[in-house]
């Protein structure tokens, strides 16, 4: 090393060492950059690697050179314990899917009829099969890396993603073209080859094999010890911007591919331009031809709406952007033994067939299970045990079974499969209403329901009881410990008795006591939720916190009041009001409050002081700035009511160019008229007064 001798004094091997680490930075970071972003090698393996060591040996002799964004940091930092939890500062989202043309062409239709334009420009991306990730970089220098978790909480898994060598630990460019801080999204995945080399290695080691590159990318990332993460070659591509600081983003998503390209995140070279359905189909035939010769895997196209104005114009449906939509392929299928049916039944009473197949791969994954649908899906398909059968898996979806690959070479024993009339946990007959697919067990007291509620009631996605999982949730009414969801927190009570349980020794009744006491503070949503309400998914359970506040409040919420939430419906609003009729369930909710599980939701609304809540409008003619649609969202989001015709109840009309029949109703009945930018100050500013609801 040349330095060395040059340096006689300490002060001089400190200035020379400083300079030389920089020059050793800058070639690697150069060198990676050619390799990794450009495909364009410059410096061969050996050349890189004495760099590499060379600029460890003079971060370990000078750990004052020793900088975040230094190319060893990426050889892995010390093991962490678990990871620490994130809040995305901008969600990270799911997309809708569609699986054929028909189901593209009505999204995009929909799309254009919410903007009311002829048709948008859009972006079609590979949808890589890998896992989401955010990375902050505050004035250019990577800061953290999150996992999209649950799209609002990740985990930090910052000392894993700097060892990826297509990470840039530090944005290029003039500091004056780089947000101060900046958020850059993408997919990281193991590459198929690296993926078959890596399963070799743990089978010859004797560890499990990974199931699928996905899989083996999520366990790589997800090392404590970032030194094995290291090991594993990941890699990365950039596909969009999260949360943005002191900086204007480009106005279209290919602009913001393009920039953050610019700062070292690797776009993918794929992605392309289309201008309508034809050309989006050409893309998407054309990913479906060169799927098999990527090194990564594929399980569609993901397609945008260009324009970043038009995409904040369409917003969300739930947690779904309007603006994109992932296009899945086709699912993959194999053949293989229905070795026998079984029958679950789970909390809402649905009896749900399954098959036990004899483990087969299909898309990379072992395949033991698949679902049956229902009853009459299995008598339509004559399914039988002993039959050979397609199933299919489409990306997440659960594996089903498809059709009996040959009836004609049954064996002459085979006998047509009988559906039990009874439900399999209680014994009570089963129902099977007309309008549904579904056979049901309808004991409100049926134990296998409850056993099944209380799994869900524990569950991750709800309200996170560790240790009550689905042995613990069989075991604990089996023997009379609890009857309904409030004797759950009642069980500490009963610490001795649990004590005597087989199988539960003192640490993991106490552990469990634990987890029930800390699912208390659990978020009233995550509450909601757990209940298992027919008809309530996470997101809504959401959408009634944020407006009920309390477990009273959502208890005694009225069917007009839900119809007034933007996302409920009719069938959802009255199947709730129905679940709250029911003595037992009003009951239920008494005695959590009772308990002390209650928690309250003080998200402030931001609506709920506008001059709009709670205030009828209806929308017609032509607006200017917006559709009908977009001024309809608007109103509902400030609290006020949408409808569809003018009635005396109606509080204004928002008459847009060529307003007709409805114009006139309203002039005849009184209803104040106003026009698209009163309507428009009256939401930014609450200003336009609010007529009297004395209707005369
Ligand atoms: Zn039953």
């Amino acid at each position: 090393m040349q330095f060395d001798s040059d340096a006689s004094t300490p002060e001089g091997a400190l200035e020379d060492a400083t300079t030389r680490a920089t020059q050793l930075r800058a070639e690697i970071n150069r060198a990676n950059r050619l390799y990794y972003i450009e495909d364009a090698p410059e410096l061969d393996d050996a050349e890189w690697d004495a760099r590499m060591q060379e600029l460890l040996a003079l971060e370990e002799a000078h750990p004052e050179l020793k900088t975040p964004d230094s190319p060893t940091q990426r050889v892995g930092a010390p093991p962490s314990p678990g990871f620490d939890e994130v809040v995305h500062p901008v969600p990270m989202l799911s997309l809708g899917n569609v699986f054929d043309e028909d189901g593209f062409r009505a999204w995009y239709k929909r799309a254009l009829d919410f903007l009311e334009l002829e048709s948008a420009p859009m972006v079609c991306e590979l949808k890589i099969d890998g896992l989401a990730l955010a990375i902050t970089y505050r004035v250019g220098v990577m800061e953290r890396a999150a996992t999209r978790g649950d799209g609002e909480r990740g985990e930090d898994v910052t000392a894993n993603v700097r060892t990826i060598r297509s990470v840039p630990l530090k944005l290029e460019g003039p500091p004056e073209e780089i947000p101060p801080v900046v958020e850059l999204r993408g997919e990281v995945f193991l590459p198929n080859s690296k993926f078959s080399e890596l399963n070799i290695e743990r089978e010859a080691a004797e560890i499990p094999a990974y199931v699928n590159p996905r899989n083996a990318a999520s366990g790589s990332l997800r090392q404590l010890d970032s030194t094995e993460t290291a090991k594993r070659p990941l890699d990365m591509f950039f596909y969009a911007l999260g949360y943005v600081e002191g900086a204007e983003s480009p106005s279209s998503h290919w602009d913001t591919l393009q920039a953050i390209n610019k700062w070292g995140g690797r776009k993918n070279e794929w992605t392309r331009k289309a201008n309508t359905v034809e050309e989006v189909m050409a893309a998407i035939a054309n990913a479906g031809e060169v799927r098999e010769s990527l090194d990564y895997g594929i399980d569609g196209v993901v397609i945008k709406i260009d324009s970043l104005s038009l995409q904040s114009r369409l917003g969300f449906v739930g947690r779904d952007p309007r603006w994109a939509i992932a296009y899945k392929f086709p699912a993959e299928q194999a053949e293989t033994t229905l070795k026998a049916i079984h029958v679950n039944v789970g909390r809402t009473g649905a009896l749900t067939p399954w098959a036990e197949l004899e483990p087969v791969i299909v898309g990379g994954v072992t395949v033991g299970r698949a679902t049956l649908h229902n009853k009459d899906e299995i008598a339509r398909k004559d399914f039988r045990e002993g039959d050979r059968v397609v199933i299919q898996r489409a990306g997440d979806v659960i594996p089903q079974v498809v059709e009996v690959a040959a009836k004609n070479q049954r064996p002459d024993d085979s006998q047509p499969y009988e559906f039990p009339d009874a439900c399999p946990s209680c014994g009570t007959e089963t129902v099977q209403t007309e309008d549904e697919a579904v056979t049901r067990c309808v004991n409100g007291a049926c134990p296998a329901q409850f056993e099944r509620l209380l799994e869900h009631f524990a569950s991750r996605g709800a309200l996170d009881i560790e240790g009550l999982g689905e042995r613990v949730s069989q075991d604990l009414p089996r023997l009379g410990f609890v009857s309904n969801i409030a004797d759950v927190y009642r069980l500490h009570e009963r610490r001795e008795d649990l004590l005597e349980l087989e199988k539960m020794g003192e640490t993991r009744v106490d552990n469990l006591l634990k987890a029930i006491e800390a699912s208390r503070s659990q978020p009233l949503s995550k509450l909601l939720f757990a209940l298992g309400i027919p008809g309530i998914g996470s997101e809504s359970a959401e959408w009634l916190s944020r407006r009920f506040h309390s477990l009273t409040g959502v208890k005694d919420a009225t069917e007009e009041e839900l119809l007034a939430i933007d996302g409920i419906g009719p069938i959802v609003a009255s199947t709730l009001t129905d679940y709250f009729s029911v003595e037992q369930n009003r009951q239920l909710v008494d005695d959590l409050i009772e308990l002390g599980v209650n928690p309250i939701d003080d998200t402030p609304e931001p609506s709920a002081d506008h001059p709009a809540n709670g205030v009828t409008f209806v929308v017609t003619g032509r607006l200017e700035t917006m559709s009908r649609s977009e001024a309809q969202n608007r109103i509902k989001s400030l609290g006020g009511k949408a409808t569809g015709s003018v009635t005396k109840k109606t509080n204004y009309l928002v008459a847009g160019a060529e307003a007709g029949s409805k114009l006139e109703k309203a002039q005849r009945l009184d209803v104040r008229v106003i026009n698209e930018s009163m309507f428009i100050a009256f939401m930014e500013y609450g200003e336009v007064p609010v007529r009297p609801e004395t209707d005369s």
